[in-house]
């Protein structure tokens, strides 16, 4: 085989000996982050090429800030982004999930059961799992949705912080549900976060429609409107600029003063445009000329100039309006519709606020240091995240590993209903889910076997109706109830985490060939053209 030209420059591993090194390099993966999970768990120090740092607990940014070469540490990262994507949370979970179900495979495959066997054992422990899981779940009043969205801040700055963001983020969520066809639905891009220096975490706070640090561009344009149309311009209202050099050559007097009087011409005709569209107010993406300013506010219309293409983009969706590309091209069926539009001076800085119809918010984090602002932003957006998938769904599991917990002592009474080898690789997957109630108890210092054990004999013991809560309270370090801890967490998290982590450690098993360039394959020079 060896000799094949194809493979030359190839290293090859196959069968065992390739599923062993891929299940080590998932593992070594899953050691990285290992000791952030749950409130004790550690922080990271990251330092990138440039030498800034950033400290976080979060597993996904820790994996994708490292430098991994290995295609399957690769796989794994990749189900920790998606999961980070779709969920927003749970993603040092899933990457622990995955890495564990691979390692019992592991032990299972030195036995002599082949890894196709363990991964339908494991598909059919998934199927049974996420049944069970939506078994599990209950439906959930405010304060429950409140608990659930704060559970997504754990290991993110302190309690109070995280109290405060989950209650911000819940109540943007709500701002912008609105029913669809599809059932209601909270777009989080519909927020906007706005970073302001200054101030301490506790000054954050969340208003009502879209603001934007900027001030109206002529004093004398009113501060506040009531409703009214607005206009997007994706370009600006300015004197024509001249494309590379060019040469006016004036042959005669006043040729200069006639150029200059059409330009304003064309200025004023389109200020008299955007008046006879009836536009009240006008933001531009480019510049707005300073004697355009004078006419506009003759013309009674409040304008912005240099807003930004994404803040545009929201002022758009806002306000049902078109962005078009300049005034000339403007038809009344462009323009958007507002409530209000105001503006106001926080600490110093004058703010434009708009109210539209379709609601939209604007979350303004505070913080007293860059760093602490960066955090402020990252942890508002995560939670914001959670938040909008609650008011979807607002079904909820106990935290603290209960749920996983209650979920492997169903899978290992379904595995006994299951008469091939596939039992294995459910009772495997059992064991898996485990992980995350023992990593819990490590970071916290207590024995994870002990705990372990401990925490099934409390759930085999109570009664039925509180048996599936309870889980590893970490702050008390014993089997507590988890829902009178106030540990909850989405359904839809913990689901995601199950089929992310069993679709990464399906595909690996999967494998049983890896063929390894030894170098990186050396490009022919293109020929060149004539
Ligand atoms: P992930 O990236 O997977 O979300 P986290 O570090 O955020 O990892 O930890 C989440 C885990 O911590 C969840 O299993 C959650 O139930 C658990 N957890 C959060 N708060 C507590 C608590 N007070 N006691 C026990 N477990 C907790
Ligand atoms: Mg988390």
């Amino acid at each position: 085989m060896s000799d094949v030209p194809i493979l030359k420059d190839t290293d090859r591993s196959t069968g065992r000996g390739a599923l062993q090194k891929n299940i080590q390099a998932a593992l070594a993966l899953a050691g990285a982050v290992r000791s952030t999970l749950g409130p004790r768990g550690l922080d990271k120090l990251l330092i990138d090429d440039d030498g800034r740092t950033m400290v976080t607990n979060d597993g996904v940014t820790v994996l994708e800030s490292a430098k991994v070469e290995h295609p399957v540490a690769k796989m794994i990262i990749n189900a920790s982004s998606v999961q980070d994507k779709i969920a927003r949370d749970g993603t040092t979970s899933t990457v622990l999930l995955s890495a564990e179900m691979l390692q019992n495979a592991w032990h299972l495959v030195t036995q002599g059961v082949h890894p196709a066997t363990i991964a339908r054992g494991f598909r059919m422990a998934e199927e049974h799992a996420r049944s069970e899981l939506s078994a599990l779940s209950f439906a959930s009043d405010r304060s429950h949705q409140l608990l659930a969205t704060k559970t997504c801040l754990t290991g993110k700055g302190h309690e109070s912080m995280q109290a405060l963001l989950a209650q911000l983020a819940l109540d943007a969520a709500e701002a912008v549900l609105v029913s669809t066809e599809r059932g209601p639905q909270a777009d989080p891009t519909r927020v906007k976060i706005l970073p302001q220096s200054g101030g301490t975490i506790g000054d954050s706070n969340l208003v009502t429609g879209l603001v934007l640090a900027k001030n109206r561009i002529h004093k004398d344009m009113p501060r506040h409107i009531k409703g009214g149309k607005i206009l997007l311009i994706d370009g600006g209202i300015e004197r024509r600029s001249m494309m590379g050099s060019v040469k006016l050559n004036v042959t005669s007097t006043g040729v200069l003063d006639a150029f200059r009087a059409k330009e304003t011409e064309l200025l004023e005709q389109q200020v008299a445009q955007l008046k006879s569209l009836g536009v009240d107010l006008l933001a531009c993406k480019e510049g707005i000329d300073d004697d355009v300013r004078m006419m506009l506010t003759d013309a009674g219309i409040k304008a912005f100039r240099r807003v930004a293409r994404s803040d545009l983009d929201l002022l758009a969706r806002g306000c049902g309006a078109t962005l078009v590309h300049d005034v000339k091209r403007a038809s009344s069926a462009d323009l958007g519709a507002f409530i209000s539009s105001k503006n106001e001076t926080w600490a110093g800085t004058v703010h434009w606020i708009v109210e539209t119809e379709e609601g939209g918010a604007t979350f303004i984090a505070r913080g007293s240091t860059e760093a602490v602002l960066g955090e402020v932003e990252r942890s508002f957006a995560d939670a914001l995240g959670v938040a909008c998938q609650l008011v979807e769904d607002a079904r909820l599991v106990a935290g603290g590993g209960a749920t996983q917990v209650a979920l492997a002592r169903r899978l290992r009474r379904y595995a006994e209903s299951i008469p091939g080898r596939e039992q294995l690789g459910v009772e495997a997957f059992a064991d898996a889910l485990e992980v995350i109630p023992r990593v819990l108890a490590e970071n916290a210092g207590l024995d994870p076997i002990d705990t372990l054990l401990n925490l099934v004999a409390a759930q085999s013991n109570a009664p039925a109706s509180s048996s599936d809560h309870i889980g590893l309270d970490v702050i008390h370090r014993k089997p507590e109830n988890m829902l009178t801890q106030g540990v909850i967490e989405p359904l839809l998290i913990i689901d995601q985490g199950i089929t992310g982590a069993t679709e990464a450690a399906i595909s690996v098993l999967r494998i049983d060939d890896v063929l390894w360039a030894k170098q990186d394959p050396v490009m022919a020079d293109v020929p060149e053209m004539d």
